[in-house]
């Protein structure tokens, strides 16, 4: 099994540094275990579920300690990335440029919208909130600096029923995947852990089936990744992710280009 969506202490609401999570990976069988903690920002903002720019050796750091310790696995350095225009810079030439990572993931987990930013997590139920969500999210994707996109149907979270409109954002998300070749995750935090209520009773939150279900009509990959926040998530929803992938026919991504 492979991961490569796995956070530390350091975002601080994480628990476990690198270390933990290797031996946790090691003990359920993970082949490649990649690491994505949520990056930190040049100018601090949101600054409290985040790393601070003053970890980034450490963080580094330790990954590079573990593949030391741990050469039967493939450990890889990655970050998980909000995307804003004034990032773009930082994303490139610190991240993968002086601290050479070897990929970044992003996580739409802000979107701007009335002048200001707004949370995925906490976002109205409200169409002009899902269309403000996806176009950012586009914009990011098109922003070529990701190997991947974690939780892309982040959104139903917040967005309840499935209408015209989540339909809509959902196949303008695919067809930007399709056109830049770019994998969508089907995230294992949220097949484990993410239950919302609805109208018609409760569901997944993400991964959304009806989401992935059209992610079947396009030429897209996907990649399941368990988004382990504790050592003992290492390998969440890793399992039924597949399973749910296969069930829909989707394509795996293959991530050799990354050393894994
Ligand atoms: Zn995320
Ligand atoms: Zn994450």
């Amino acid at each position: 099994m492979k991961n490569y969506h796995t956070h530390t202490f350091r975002c601080k609401h994480a628990i476990g540094d690198v270390a933990d999570y290797v031996e946790a990976a090691a003990a359920r069988g993970i082949s490649v275990l990649g690491f994505a903690d949520h990056t930190p920002l040049p100018d601090g903002r949101w600054s409290s579920i985040r790393m601070a720019v003053e970890d980034l050796p450490g963080y580094v750091g330790a990954i590079e300690q573990a593949k030391k310790d741990n050469p039967q696995m493939t450990i890889l350095k990655g970050m998980e990335c909000e995307w804003a225009a004034e990032y773009h810079s930082f994303f490139r030439d610190v991240l993968l440029g002086e601290f050479g990572l070897d990929y970044l993931v992003l996580g739409c987990h802000q979107f701007p919208i009335n002048g200001g930013w707004q949370s995925s997590h906490t976002a109205p139920n409200d169409a002009a909130y899902l269309a403000a969500y996806t176009k950012h999210l586009i914009a990011s994707m098109q922003s070529g600096l990701f190997a991947f996109v974690a939780h892309p149907d982040l959104f139903g979270l917040t967005y309840l029923e499935w209408d015209e409109e989540a339909e809509a954002a959902a196949r303008d998300i695919l067809s930007a995947a399709e056109e830049l070749n770019l994998p969508l995750e089907i995230n294992g935090l949220g097949l484990s852990h993410r239950v919302v209520q609805t109208s018609l009773g409760p569901r997944t939150a993400y991964p959304w089936l009806p989401f992935w279900e059209l992610a079947a009509e396009f030429d897209v990959q996907v990649v399941v990744n368990s988004d382990a926040h504790q050592p003992q998530g290492v390998a969440q929803g890793l399992r039924e992710g597949l399973m749910f992938a296969r069930k829909l026919g989707l394509t795996l991504a293959e991530f050799d280009h990354l050393g894994g």
